[in-house]
Protein backbone atom coordinates (compact mmCIF):
# COMPACT_ATOMS: atom_id res chain seq x y z
CA UNK A 1 0.00 0.00 0.00
CA UNK A 2 1.60 3.41 -0.85
CA UNK A 3 1.32 6.17 1.37
CA UNK A 4 -1.05 8.11 -1.31
CA UNK A 5 -3.86 5.70 -0.97
CA UNK A 6 -4.10 6.64 2.75
CA UNK A 7 -4.54 10.24 2.31
CA UNK A 8 -7.63 11.74 3.50
CA UNK A 9 -10.54 11.82 1.45
CA UNK A 10 -13.51 14.00 1.23
CA UNK A 11 -16.59 13.17 -0.89
CA UNK A 12 -20.00 14.38 -1.15
CA UNK A 13 -22.61 12.02 -0.89
CA UNK A 14 -25.18 13.32 -2.74
CA UNK A 15 -29.02 12.53 -1.74
CA UNK A 16 -30.29 9.11 -0.38
CA UNK A 17 -31.60 8.23 -3.42
CA UNK A 18 -27.13 7.66 -4.51
CA UNK A 19 -27.33 4.07 -2.85
CA UNK A 20 -29.90 2.98 -5.38
CA UNK A 21 -29.32 5.99 -8.17
CA UNK A 22 -25.90 6.94 -7.82
CA UNK A 23 -25.15 8.43 -11.49
CA UNK A 24 -21.97 9.31 -12.80
CA UNK A 25 -20.73 9.88 -9.12
CA UNK A 26 -21.09 6.45 -8.52
CA UNK A 27 -18.80 4.44 -11.26
CA UNK A 28 -16.71 6.94 -9.75
CA UNK A 29 -16.79 6.19 -6.54
CA UNK A 30 -16.65 2.22 -7.53
CA UNK A 31 -13.17 3.32 -9.21
CA UNK A 32 -12.24 5.16 -6.27
CA UNK A 33 -12.80 1.96 -3.93
CA UNK A 34 -10.49 0.38 -6.51
CA UNK A 35 -7.54 2.90 -6.21
CA UNK A 36 -7.75 2.60 -2.41
CA UNK A 37 -6.85 -1.33 -1.97
CA UNK A 38 -7.75 -2.79 0.90
CA UNK A 39 -7.14 0.07 4.12
CA UNK A 40 -7.36 -1.83 7.83
CA UNK A 41 -10.10 -0.47 8.96
CA UNK A 42 -11.67 3.22 7.91
CA UNK A 43 -12.25 6.47 10.20
CA UNK A 44 -16.01 8.16 8.45
CA UNK A 45 -16.47 11.70 9.61
CA UNK A 46 -19.99 11.88 8.69
CA UNK A 47 -22.06 14.82 8.56
CA UNK A 48 -25.46 13.00 9.54
CA UNK A 49 -23.96 12.28 13.01
CA UNK A 50 -23.58 15.76 14.85
CA UNK A 51 -23.19 16.51 17.99
CA UNK A 52 -22.12 18.64 20.61
CA UNK A 53 -18.69 17.55 21.53
CA UNK A 54 -16.62 14.62 19.35
CA UNK A 55 -18.26 10.81 19.43
CA UNK A 56 -16.54 7.92 18.30
CA UNK A 57 -18.90 4.98 17.18
CA UNK A 58 -17.52 1.71 19.18
CA UNK A 59 -20.15 -0.89 18.17
CA UNK A 60 -18.95 -3.98 17.15
CA UNK A 61 -21.57 -4.77 14.60
CA UNK A 62 -22.90 -1.51 13.71
CA UNK A 63 -26.32 -1.59 12.18
CA UNK A 64 -27.16 0.13 9.09
CA UNK A 65 -29.14 3.46 9.80
CA UNK A 66 -31.74 4.42 7.74
CA UNK A 67 -31.99 8.05 8.30
CA UNK A 68 -33.94 9.60 5.12
CA UNK A 69 -37.92 10.00 5.28
CA UNK A 70 -40.32 9.36 2.43
CA UNK A 71 -38.30 7.03 0.12
CA UNK A 72 -39.43 4.01 -1.89
CA UNK A 73 -39.12 0.61 0.58
CA UNK A 74 -36.23 -0.72 -0.96
CA UNK A 75 -34.35 1.99 0.50
CA UNK A 76 -35.07 0.81 3.57
CA UNK A 77 -33.99 -2.70 3.11
CA UNK A 78 -30.40 -2.06 1.88
CA UNK A 79 -27.79 -3.20 4.15
CA UNK A 80 -23.93 -2.46 4.62
CA UNK A 81 -22.68 -4.94 7.01
CA UNK A 82 -19.33 -3.96 7.55
CA UNK A 83 -17.42 -4.74 10.81
CA UNK A 84 -17.27 -2.44 13.32
CA UNK A 85 -13.44 -1.39 15.09
CA UNK A 86 -14.27 -0.49 18.32
CA UNK A 87 -10.66 -0.79 18.73
CA UNK A 88 -10.13 2.16 16.69
CA UNK A 89 -12.61 3.95 17.94
CA UNK A 90 -10.75 3.62 21.31
CA UNK A 91 -7.59 4.35 19.84
CA UNK A 92 -8.97 7.80 17.83
CA UNK A 93 -10.74 8.88 21.41
CA UNK A 94 -7.11 8.18 22.98
CA UNK A 95 -5.55 10.28 20.40
CA UNK A 96 -8.16 12.90 20.53
CA UNK A 97 -7.85 12.92 24.33
CA UNK A 98 -3.64 13.24 24.22
CA UNK A 99 -4.69 16.59 22.06
CA UNK A 100 -6.53 18.19 24.70
CA UNK A 101 -9.73 16.62 22.74
CA UNK A 102 -12.30 15.11 25.00
CA UNK A 103 -14.34 12.30 22.80
CA UNK A 104 -16.80 9.85 23.85
CA UNK A 105 -17.95 6.31 22.65
CA UNK A 106 -20.81 5.42 21.73
CA UNK A 107 -21.25 1.55 21.33
CA UNK A 108 -24.88 2.13 19.99
CA UNK A 109 -24.86 3.74 16.87
CA UNK A 110 -24.34 2.35 13.74
CA UNK A 111 -23.93 3.61 10.25
CA UNK A 112 -25.33 6.47 8.75
CA UNK A 113 -26.53 6.92 5.29
CA UNK A 114 -23.56 9.54 5.05
CA UNK A 115 -21.53 6.66 5.52
CA UNK A 116 -22.83 3.90 4.06
CA UNK A 117 -24.34 4.99 0.69
CA UNK A 118 -20.76 5.66 -0.76
CA UNK A 119 -19.38 3.13 1.48
CA UNK A 120 -21.46 0.86 -0.25
CA UNK A 121 -19.68 1.80 -3.86
CA UNK A 122 -16.11 2.18 -2.84
CA UNK A 123 -16.07 -1.04 -0.32
CA UNK A 124 -18.71 -3.22 -2.10
CA UNK A 125 -17.92 -6.50 -0.05
CA UNK A 126 -17.98 -4.68 3.29
CA UNK A 127 -15.25 -5.98 4.44
CA UNK A 128 -13.47 -3.48 5.83
CA UNK A 129 -14.13 -2.50 9.79
CA UNK A 130 -15.68 1.24 9.97
CA UNK A 131 -16.20 3.40 12.97
CA UNK A 132 -17.63 6.81 12.68
CA UNK A 133 -16.99 10.30 14.11
CA UNK A 134 -19.34 12.63 14.60
CA UNK A 135 -19.21 16.36 13.74
CA UNK A 136 -20.50 19.26 15.72
CA UNK A 137 -22.25 21.62 13.94
CA UNK A 138 -22.01 24.29 16.18
CA UNK A 139 -17.81 24.85 15.96
CA UNK A 140 -16.25 25.96 13.37
CA UNK A 141 -13.90 25.04 10.57
CA UNK A 142 -10.97 25.36 12.97
CA UNK A 143 -12.17 22.59 15.37
CA UNK A 144 -12.57 20.24 12.67
CA UNK A 145 -9.17 20.85 11.50
CA UNK A 146 -7.80 20.43 14.35
CA UNK A 147 -9.40 16.95 15.34
CA UNK A 148 -7.85 15.87 11.76
CA UNK A 149 -4.73 16.71 12.71
CA UNK A 150 -4.63 15.31 15.81
CA UNK A 151 -5.88 11.87 14.05
CA UNK A 152 -3.52 12.21 11.47
CA UNK A 153 -0.83 9.08 12.87
CA UNK A 154 -3.84 6.84 12.31
CA UNK A 155 -2.98 7.18 8.36
CA UNK A 156 0.51 4.95 9.14
CA UNK A 157 -1.76 2.71 11.22
CA UNK A 158 -3.37 2.07 7.88
CA UNK A 159 -6.39 3.82 8.34
CA UNK A 160 -8.35 5.33 5.99
CA UNK A 161 -9.69 8.82 6.88
CA UNK A 162 -12.69 9.21 5.03
CA UNK A 163 -14.83 12.37 5.24
CA UNK A 164 -18.73 12.54 3.67
CA UNK A 165 -20.73 15.49 3.33
CA UNK A 166 -21.23 18.05 0.20
CA UNK A 167 -19.02 20.55 -1.20
CA UNK A 168 -22.70 22.72 -1.55
CA UNK A 169 -25.61 21.35 0.23
CA UNK A 170 -28.55 23.78 0.19
CA UNK A 171 -31.90 21.58 0.13
CA UNK A 172 -34.08 24.48 -0.18
CA UNK A 173 -32.49 24.88 -3.57
CA UNK A 174 -32.70 21.94 -5.38
CA UNK A 175 -34.06 21.57 -9.06
CA UNK A 176 -35.40 18.56 -10.60
CA UNK A 177 -36.10 20.17 -13.65
CA UNK A 178 -32.96 19.71 -15.21
CA UNK A 179 -30.98 22.68 -16.71
CA UNK A 180 -28.03 24.30 -16.35
CA UNK A 181 -26.19 24.01 -12.83
CA UNK A 182 -27.12 27.36 -10.26
CA UNK A 183 -24.34 30.11 -11.14
CA UNK A 184 -23.71 30.62 -7.20
CA UNK A 185 -23.21 26.71 -6.52
CA UNK A 186 -20.71 26.58 -9.35
CA UNK A 187 -18.99 30.02 -8.08
CA UNK A 188 -18.58 28.20 -4.77
CA UNK A 189 -17.57 25.35 -6.07
CA UNK A 190 -14.49 26.49 -7.97
CA UNK A 191 -13.33 28.87 -5.37
CA UNK A 192 -13.32 25.30 -3.48
CA UNK A 193 -11.17 23.68 -5.69
CA UNK A 194 -9.01 26.95 -6.52
CA UNK A 195 -8.33 26.99 -2.51
CA UNK A 196 -8.01 23.11 -2.48
CA UNK A 197 -5.69 22.79 -4.87
CA UNK A 198 -3.32 26.19 -3.81
CA UNK A 199 -3.36 24.67 -0.59
CA UNK A 200 -4.84 28.45 0.93
CA UNK A 201 -5.58 26.73 4.11
CA UNK A 202 -6.64 29.79 5.81
CA UNK A 203 -8.88 31.61 3.60
CA UNK A 204 -10.41 27.61 3.90
CA UNK A 205 -10.38 28.05 7.27
CA UNK A 206 -12.34 31.13 6.95
CA UNK A 207 -14.54 29.93 4.11
CA UNK A 208 -17.67 31.71 5.86
CA UNK A 209 -16.18 35.33 5.20
CA UNK A 210 -14.28 34.46 2.22
CA UNK A 211 -16.00 32.12 -0.41
CA UNK A 212 -18.47 33.48 -2.62
CA UNK A 213 -22.04 32.35 -1.39
CA UNK A 214 -21.03 30.42 1.37
CA UNK A 215 -23.82 30.59 3.34
CA UNK A 216 -26.25 29.64 0.13
CA UNK A 217 -24.07 26.92 -0.22
CA UNK A 218 -24.21 26.06 3.15
CA UNK A 219 -27.21 27.07 4.87
CA UNK A 220 -25.90 24.94 7.89
CA UNK A 221 -22.55 23.37 7.79
CA UNK A 222 -22.83 20.15 8.55
CA UNK A 223 -22.15 18.56 5.11
CA UNK A 224 -19.04 21.19 4.60
CA UNK A 225 -17.50 20.31 7.83
CA UNK A 226 -15.90 16.88 7.56
CA UNK A 227 -13.57 18.15 4.87
CA UNK A 228 -11.84 20.28 7.59
CA UNK A 229 -11.17 16.94 9.22
CA UNK A 230 -9.77 15.75 6.15
CA UNK A 231 -7.66 18.47 5.67
CA UNK A 232 -6.34 18.41 8.86
CA UNK A 233 -5.77 14.67 8.81
CA UNK A 234 -3.50 15.48 5.33
CA UNK A 235 -1.07 17.50 7.70
CA UNK A 236 0.52 21.33 7.18
CA UNK A 237 0.82 22.36 3.81
CA UNK A 238 -1.60 19.60 2.24
CA UNK A 239 -3.46 20.63 -1.22
CA UNK A 240 -6.51 18.99 -2.52
CA UNK A 241 -7.02 17.06 -5.57
CA UNK A 242 -10.33 17.00 -7.31
CA UNK A 243 -10.87 13.63 -8.01
CA UNK A 244 -14.48 14.04 -9.37
CA UNK A 245 -16.65 17.10 -10.39
CA UNK A 246 -20.48 16.62 -10.67
CA UNK A 247 -23.05 18.63 -10.02
CA UNK A 248 -26.61 16.96 -9.31
CA UNK A 249 -30.24 18.66 -9.42
CA UNK A 250 -29.06 22.16 -10.39
CA UNK A 251 -27.04 22.74 -7.26
CA UNK A 252 -25.60 19.63 -5.36
CA UNK A 253 -22.20 19.39 -5.86
CA UNK A 254 -20.84 15.96 -6.22
CA UNK A 255 -17.27 16.87 -6.24
CA UNK A 256 -14.41 14.66 -4.53
CA UNK A 257 -11.14 14.80 -3.51
CA UNK A 258 -8.19 14.15 -1.92
CA UNK A 259 -6.41 16.04 0.39
CA UNK A 260 -2.19 15.19 0.54
CA UNK A 261 1.05 17.08 1.27
ZN1 LIG B 1 -26.10 14.22 3.36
Amino acid sequence: MTNQSLSPIFLSHGAPTAALQPGPAGAFWTELGKSLGKPKAILCISAHWNTREPVLGAAEHPKTIHDFYGFPEQFYRLSYPAPGAPALAQRASDILAAAGIPALLDSEYGLDHGAWVPLKFLFPDADVPVAQLSVQPLRDARWHYRLGAALKPLRDEGVLIFASGGATHNLRELNFAGGPPADWAVAFDEWLADALKDGRRDDLLDWETKAPNAHRAHPSPEHFLPLFVALGAAGEGATGERLYQGMSVGSLSMDAYRLAV
